[in-house]
């Protein structure tokens, strides 16, 4: 087996795909077009990066695998965010209205890949790579490509047809069903999956976090390492203190100004997070922004606004989420009922003593629902007035 570190070691949770990707390579059969597609945030884009690496490599100890040392791969060891400045991987570049190339490129957030870029990057898969054998494109949530009258992906086809020598093309997408059936069926597809518990807990090594911390984002992530990465990058230790806080604090009277407090706070660190966004790329993890066309959004992809404050604002629910599902297992099994946060068990009880058992499910319930209409674009501070008020009505009297 390999010597060298593994290439692959990388990516966590995905044996079936490498196992897949390095016989390709191996028997020197590999496509040369992949579609990378599952979840959002379980590391397809680490994926692409590292199969890209393979492919560009100037001296791979074994076919499938990439030496780490030579210069192509240390520019790729260096990408930020997915973004590297090999000059054999492409990037997804941005064009200003007149029509140039900048040097930015489209970020997760962005709705749709404009056609220009598409121009420009099947123009560059087209010339002689300038550091090795090939040039690769990579493709993140390439659904973007068929949006509308979908020409950015119609201009794609002739490429993803003959493709040019030594090109090579890379579609990652968390929505794979938007992408035109003509894309699909000219890329070998490779299937990623939801990671566990345990995979999302070790990709989350290292840092200073508290061991709490990381249990929490594991058990909110919902089977995406991007997105425990970025809940815990999002301040999530910071909301939980806030949010028991306010718990804490949790009396008949200040009932009604919970819900709205959430809200606020939502609407705080929405517009924090925004902006810290704008001047930072996304995190190589996640992907575009597909809210509107179908009614369904997922609030880890979100990038605008208004989505980062509704994805703060889920956050905070969750958490809350949390606390009364702890608090029900305080008031159902006493002292010694084993809590998610075993840090709040203070907390918890005192929960369990003003709600009671069937206070603590009226609540779970309305939080539940307040989630629900968060997601279906319901205003936050309507959603908080309204669970205020359910909050109020479950108390014990
Ligand atoms: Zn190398």
């Amino acid at each position: 087996m390999a010597k060298a570190k593994g290439t692959w070691d990388a990516l966590i949770g995905q044996d079936a795909p490498v196992r897949f990707l390095r016989a390709a390579l191996k028997s020197g059969r590999d496509a040369h077009g992949y579609l990378f597609e599952g979840p959002a945030g379980v590391g397809k884009r680490t994926a692409a990066l590292l199969l890209a690496k393979v492919w560009l490599c100037h001296q791979p100890p074994e076919p499938g695998e990439a030496c780490g040392e030579c210069k192509s791969c240390r520019w790729i060891d260096a990408a930020k965010n997915g973004i590297s400045d090999h000059p054999d991987l492409l990037p997804v570049v941005k064009y200003d209205t007149q029509g140039h190339p900048t040097d930015k490129v489209v970020g997760d957030h962005e709705v749709s890949i404009p056609l220009a870029t598409v121009q420009y990057l099947t123009q560059q898969l087209h010339r002689a790579p300038m550091n090795g054998p090939r040039r690769v494109a990579i493709v993140p949530e390439a659904q973007r490509l068929c949006r509308g009258q979908a020409e950015s992906g119609n201009a794609f086809l002739k490429t993803l047809e003959e493709p040019p020598a030594g090109a090579r093309l890379i579609f990652t997408s968390s929505r794979p069903e938007g992408l035109l059936d003509t894309i699909v069926s000219r890329l070998q597809p490779v299937r990623f999956r939801r990671l566990g518990a345990k995979e999302i807990a070790r990709g989350l090594v290292g840092g200073n976090r508290e061991a709490a911390e990381i249990e929490l984002a594991v058990a909110l992530a919902d089977g995406s390492l991007g997105r425990a990465k970025e809940l815990l990058d999002g301040d999530l230790g910071r909301w939980r203190r806030q949010v028991l806080q306010g718990l804490d604090r949790f009396t008949p009277k200040d009932c009604p100004a919970f819900g709205l407090a959430l809200w606020a706070l939502a609407e705080q660190e929405g517009k924090r997070l925004f902006e810290a966004d704008e001047l930072e790329p996304d995190d190589a993890a996640v992907g575009a922004d597909e809210a509107g066309e179908d009614g369904e959004e997922d609030e880890a992809v979100v990038k605008t606004e208004a989505g980062w404050k509704r994805f703060a604002f889920t956050r905070l629910l969750e958490l809350c989420e949390v606390a009364f599902r702890d608090a029900l297992c305080a008031a159902a099994a006493g002292p010694d009922a084993p809590l998610l946060q075993a840090d709040a068990a203070k907390l918890s009880g005192k929960l369990a003593e003003r709600f009671g058992a069937l206070g603590c499910e009226r609540v779970l319930e309305a939080l539940r629902e307040a989630l629900f209409a968060t997601r279906m674009y319901v205003r936050g501070d309507l959603v908080g007035r309204v669970l205020s008020g359910r909050m109020a009505d479950a108390m014990v009297p």
